[in-house]
């Protein structure tokens, strides 16, 4: 975290004022930059790879969209009051930090007072007594209009756009079932208490995909075979380890309700896995009755191990059935019926994967952070296709043309679509210390024989070995590492 405040990942929004509310955060130069990567890494990966459709959703939606999703009524959490200084706890948590053990999502608010007492809890912070438990709504209101009489409010999770668009999308884009609809954007909670940097928040931003499939083919699901032998962890309610199990034994084991799921699993677990999270670091934690989202049948959460933070949930996995649909086609009037070739009409069920950005961009960076004896300083080991930059360009000294050439080369590359950060500020040694801070993962110098032969010199980030590369040939050479096509050792005389 020092890393990433010192090197302007992200800080506080609006942080020049003390009225600046917390768990608000803007995104610097690398960080912007390393968010933009994660999302079009998952875009790629994920989105592309299954041939989802895309949208990019409003914020700002009607009350009615609300009160059919049932966020209006269910999405609370249950808070308490300190009596003598007046601070909000989550009643739940304060439990749960003072005994151990999880408490039930919807334990009834008499029984939250009744484990208040039992274990003689007071206020974290004064020690005052603590008030009865009540409901509060996560949901951040926006009156609009001169008269502020329409009452709207901030979506709490994209996903709710996805559902309002589904018509006008089955209406235009020529889809058949099974099929995706995807979207990067933000969403908008008033947590009690935001922590923890990006992994708890009042705004944050979602990568969500919600396939929408007959749930009389739950099995049919193409390109299965291809995901097959993925090996996944998965901790099973009532079992202490993870038992490491692929897509195929997922299904012949009936671990989940169909193929489609088993399938969409595998997914993300190659996309995480790929993106540069350790396999051993990672599990599918199966979501029990009691601690479920109301919407949902089946609920597999993905989790990633912080040395910091413990377990922490990149990913939640939902089988929403048709339970969003339903409630819109009640709440709007609007018919979102599919007609199969056979004449059957039906509401499609919905697998929904809804991945955190911003968390799995603060985990990211705690899995890429390096500090080893070789360096002086840490260094951050992520792949190239999401570092911030995928190259650095050096003139050796600030004279005898170098600069001028350097930008030459900041040009080539950028003219060929490669990001691109340039410094010739203090020596080399220490020009490479910053750009293995944010993870770059090759450096060039410009020096007195790029004039002389046209050659420069191709440092690597993680292993520190420098190759001599012909200009011509520099783009060229970058994407094929930036592609996996090319190890780096074989540039190596
Ligand atoms: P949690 O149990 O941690 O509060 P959740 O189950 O409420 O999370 P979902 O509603 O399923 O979360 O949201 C999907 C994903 O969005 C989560 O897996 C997480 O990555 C991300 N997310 C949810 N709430 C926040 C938040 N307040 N700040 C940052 N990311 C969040």
């Amino acid at each position: 975290m020092q890393l990433a405040l010192r090197r302007g990942f992200f800080f506080p929004a609006s942080e020049i004022y003390s009225s600046a509310p917390s768990g608000i955060y803007d995104f610097g130069p690398n960080g912007r930059a390393l968010r933009d990567n994660i999302a079009a890494f998952w875009r790629r990966h994920l989105v592309q790879h299954n041939d989802m459709l895309e949208i990019d959703g409003a914020q700002i939606m009607p009350r009615a969209v609300f009160e059919s999703s049932g966020h209006l009524m269910g999405f609370n959490d249950p808070v308490t009051q300190c009596t003598k200084c007046h601070a909000m706890h989550r009643a739940d948590r304060i439990i749960a930090d003072a005994t151990g053990a999880q408490v039930p999502e919807g334990t009834p608010e008499g029984k939250l007072d009744e484990m208040i007492e039992d274990q003689g809890l007071a206020c974290p912070k004064c020690r005052g007594t603590l008030s009865k438990v009540k409901r509060f709504n996560l949901m951040m209101a926006v009156m609009l209009g001169p008269l502020q009489d329409q009452e709207c409010y901030l979506r709490p999770e994209t996903c709710q756009s996805i559902f309002c668009d589904y018509l006008r999308l089955t209406k235009t884009m020529r889809v058949k079932l099974p099929f995706g609809i995807a979207q990067r954007g933000n969403a908008f909670r008033n947590e009690i208490s935001p922590r923890n940097y990006l992994i708890r928040q009042r705004e944050f931003a979602q990568i969500e995909c919600e396939i929408f499939f007959d749930p009389e083919q739950i099995n049919e699901i193409g390109g299965f075979d291809a995901v097959k032998g993925t090996s996944m962890r998965f901790q099973r309610i009532g079992s202490d380890d993870p038992v490491e199990m692929t897509a195929g034994e997922l299904l012949e084991g009936g671990v989940v309700s169909g193929r489609l799921i088993a399938y969409y699993l595998a997914e993300v677990q190659r996309t995480w896995e790929a993106m540069g999270f350790p396999h051993e670091l990672l599990r599918f934690r199966e979501v029990g009755d009691d601690e479920r989202p109301f919407y949902s049948k089946e609920t597999w959460d993905f989790e990633v191990l912080s040395d910091q933070l413990g377990w922490v949930e990149l990913v939640a996995n939902n089988y929403r059935i048709d339970y969003d649909l339903g409630g819109h086609q009640k709440g709007s009037k609007a018919d979102l019926r599919w007609t199969a070739e056979d004449g059957r009409k039906f509401i499609p069920h919905v697998w929904e994967i809804s991945a955190g950005l911003d968390r799995t961009l603060m985990c990211l960076l705690e899995a890429a952070f390096r500090q080893d004896d070789s360096r002086k300083y840490p260094y951050l080991s992520i792949p190239p296709q999401i570092s911030p930059y995928l190259c650095a360009v050096f003139p050796l000294v600030r004279k005898d043309g170098l600069p001028a050439l350097a930008h030459e080369v900041v040009d080539d590359l950028r003219n060929h679509g490669i990001e691109v950060t340039y410094d010739e500020s203090g020596s080399i040694g220490r020009r490479y210390a910053r750009v293995d801070e944010v993870g770059c993962p090759f450096a060039v110098t410009v020096d007195y024989d790029t004039p002389e032969k046209g050659v420069v010199t191709l440092r690597d980030r993680d292993s520190t070995e420098q190759a001599t590369v012909d200009l011509k040939e520099l783009p060229g050479t970058i994407w094929k590492l930036y592609n996996g096509l090319l190890p780096f050792s074989s540039l190596l005389g």
